[in-house]
């Protein structure tokens, strides 16, 4: 593709920052740059604790092994995800129990997630969809005196707030990706937040193996053994090293991402006004990253004659998720398609634009056009 949906930006101080780390000798996890990083985020997100892990997959595994859940528990999530959401469920040994999205943040509809609670409901998990946040003030009503986790997945919402909140903070836990595709980036990567120290205590020792190594770092017991189940997931020290550089222009980062939205906004509007698609809406609870930018067609058949229409034009317009409930894994669990049409409608009504730091002015402006042709020959 002439133009990309994505592509990571690498700061020069990347270069530096792996010089050091190659020649220090210490390329194992939890070294000065993996330290160093932890803090950045504490202070950035004002989080208690943070603990980076080598995805957002493995904070959501760390997250749901905590539970220490009984068979036939059961966790909340949208259907429209990444797969890694469910999987970290499975994983642990609880039953996924998906539910429908609000189609005007593409983010778990709170009034079906509410219809969706059981006495089996171990914890909930919203995804904060493009970087907006869902309704966490719905949610934690719903949540309140039941004894049900909250745990964020925040992969798309790095730097981006709820009333003021970093998204990740807000739950009982959050966990966050440093992916190639997401804002800020290490190649492979995620953290896991907590302001709960009993939390993190216990996600400190599924984290190293299922051993008090931790503790035993800091002295606080004066061997370390197994103390419990755990696996493997902290992030390598090269890793850390280019998250540590990427975390200092975060801001800037998702500045130069903020402008291309809002240029596709802009630009777009005469579509929305003829109704020819629907354009993505903030809501003013939210402070979003412009982690990505989709629009909505009317139906799946205009959806695809634009992507194909853009794609033969060499830029990377994409499909996003595909329906976790009806896809084959989902089929196994008992699931049906006719279970959740929202999700089915809007998953095929959608089409993202590409949208990264070091697309030039050029570039999206050439999408909007190659997008306004389409429209003049299609409607
Ligand atoms: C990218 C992503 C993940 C997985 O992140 P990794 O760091 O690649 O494991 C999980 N959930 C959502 C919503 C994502 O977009």
């Amino acid at each position: 593709m002439r133009i990309p949906l994505s592509k990571p930006h690498i700061p020069q101080k990347v270069f530096e920052n792996m010089n050091h780390v190659l020649t220090s000798g210490k390329l194992s996890g939890d070294g000065v740059f993996c330290h160093s990083a932890e803090e950045k985020f504490r202070n950035i997100l004002n989080a208690k604790h943070v603990l980076l892990t080598s995805s957002c997959t493995h904070a959501l595994e760390m997250s749901m092994l905590l539970l220490d859940a009984k068979e036939n528990d059961e966790v909340i999530l949208p259907s429209f995800t990444f797969t890694s959401t469910a999987n970290a469920v499975l994983v642990a040994g609880l039953k996924p129990i998906f539910c429908e999205i609000d189609p005007n943040t593409m983010n778990m509809d709170m009034e079906d997630v509410a219809k969706k609670i059981t006495k089996k409901t171990k914890a909930i998990i919203p995804v904060h969809y493009s970087g907006v946040a869902c309704d966490m003030e719905k949610l934690k009503n719903i949540c309140s005196n039941q004894n049900i986790m909250i745990v964020e997945d925040a992969a798309h919402g790095i730097g981006a707030k709820w009333k003021g909140k970093n998204l990740g903070t807000i739950g009982d836990i959050g966990t966050l990706s440093f992916h190639d595709t997401k804002n800020v980036v290490c190649g492979e990567g995620g953290a896991f937040l907590t302001n709960n120290d009993y939390l993190a205590d216990k996600a400190q020792i599924i984290r190293e193996k299922g051993t008090n190594r931790a503790q035993f770092l800091r002295g606080q017991v004066d061997k370390y053994t197994w103390v419990d189940k755990g696996s493997s997931y902290i992030l390598a020290e090269p890793l850390a090293a280019i998250l540590s550089a990427e975390i200092d222009i975060m801001d800037q980062l998702n500045q130069k991402r903020g402008i291309i939205h809002q240029y596709y906004i802009e630009k777009l509007a005469e579509l929305e006004k003829k109704e020819i698609l629907i354009l993505p809406k903030i809501p003013k609870y939210c402070e979003s990253n412009y982690h990505l930018f989709y629009i909505l067609l009317k139906n799946q058949d205009e959806r695809n004659s634009l992507m194909t229409s853009l794609r033969e034009k060499g830029i990377g317009a994409t499909f996003h998720y595909i329906p976790l409930h009806s896809s084959p894994a989902g089929e196994k669990l008992g699931y049906k398609k006719e279970q959740l049409p929202i999700t089915e409608e809007y998953s095929n009504r959608l089409l993202r634009l590409p949208l990264y730091p070091d697309l030039t002015k050029q570039e999206y402006e050439n999408v909007v056009e190659e997008i306004l042709n389409w429209s003049r020959s299609f409607c």
